[in-house]
C-alpha cells in the first residue's frame, strides 16, 4: 500500500519569510502539470532555493498551501513525501564511502543489480567501472579521480534509482570540460523522463531542454513561458 503520487504541483497564495522583516515569497501562485520539466531562472536572491526548499519541506510556508496530486504536503506522511519528492542540491551530493553505497542512498533496499541499472541509465557506468576499486571505490578519497562531472553523474543514478515523481534539481554552477558536459546533459534527459522535474537552471542548454521556463524576481514569477518565447 504504497502511495504512489502523479506528480502534479499546486501553490496557492504561498507566502513565505526567513524573518518577519521581509517576506522572500509574497503571495505565490504556480500550477505545474505531472511530467513537466521547468527551469527555473532568476538573479541571485530571487528566491529559487527557497521555493525548492519548501517543496521538500525543509520549511513549509506561513500561508497559503503547496499540494502534490491535490494533497497538502503537510498531510503527507514523511515516508510518502520522501519518496515522491527529492532533491539534489548543488552542495553535493556525496558522503564519504563507496561510489556504489553512494548510490543506493536513493533506495536503500536496493540490489547491486538494480545499482548497476541505475549507473548505466545515467551513463555513469563506465567511468564507475575504470576506478580502482569500482563500485567499491571510495569517493572522496584523495586521487580518487571523482571529477566534479562524474560527482553529478553519481548523484543523478541516486536520483535515478530513488525515482521519485518530483525532481528538484539546484544545478551546480561550477563549469564542466566539453565531454563531462555532455554527459552530464545526456544523463539529465534521461533522469527527467517521467517525472515532474525543477530544476534551478544554469546553463542554457539546460533551459533548452526545458518544457516550461520561469523567470523569478523578488519571489514573483515575472516571465512564464517556453525556452523559444524567452
Ligand atoms: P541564488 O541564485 O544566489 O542561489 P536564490 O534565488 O536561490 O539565489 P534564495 O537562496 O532563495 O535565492 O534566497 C532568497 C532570499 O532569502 C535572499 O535574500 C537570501 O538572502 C534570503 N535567505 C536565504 N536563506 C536564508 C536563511 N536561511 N535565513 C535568512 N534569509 C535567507
Ligand atoms: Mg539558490
Amino acid at each position: 500500500d504504497l502511495w504512489e503520487a502523479n506528480g502534479e504541483l499546486a501553490f496557492r497564495g504561498v507566502e513565505f519569510a526567513y524573518t518577519p522583516e521581509r517576506v522572500i515569497l509574497p503571495r505565490f501562485d504556480l500550477e505545474i502539470p505531472a511530467g513537466q520539466t521547468i527551469a527555473l531562472v532568476g538573479s541571485t536572491g530571487a528566491g529559487k532555493s527557497t521555493l525548492a526548499k519548501l517543496i521538500s519541506r525543509f520549511y513549509d510556508p506561513s500561508d497559503g498551501s503547496i499540494r502534490l496530486d491535490g494533497v497538502d504536503l503537510r498531510s503527507l506522511h514523511p515516508k510518502d513525501l520522501r519518496r515522491a519528492i527529492v532533491m539534489v542540491t548543488q552542495e553535493a551530493y556525496l558522503f564519504s564511502g563507496s561510489v556504489g553505497d553512494n548510490i543506493a542512498l536513493g533506495k536503500p533496499d536496493a540490489t547491486n543489480e538494480e545499482i548497476i541499472a541505475a549507473a548505466k541509465a545515467v551513463g555513469a557506468h563506465e567511468f564507475i567501472m575504470a576506478l580502482p576499486d569500482g563500485y567499491d571505490s571510495d569517493v572522496n578519497k584523495r586521487g580518487g579521480r571523482v571529477s566534479a562531472g562524474q560527482r553529478q553523474l553519481i548523484s543523478f543514478a541516486r536520483a535515478f534509482l530513488a525515482d521519485p515523481a518530483v525532481l528538484i534539481l539546484d544545478e551546480a554552477t561550477a563549469s564542466l570540460d566539453i565531454p563531462s558536459e555532455r554527459l552530464v546533459q545526456e544523463a539529465l534527459q534521461t533522469l527527467l523522463a517521467d517525472r515532474t522535474a525543477i530544476i534551478i537552471a544554469h546553463r542554457l542548454s539546460t533551459v533548452a531542454i526545458a518544457d516550461r521556463v520561469l523567470v523569478m524576481e523578488h519571489g514573483r514569477i515575472v516571465e512564464d513561458g517556453t525556452p523559444r518565447d524567452l
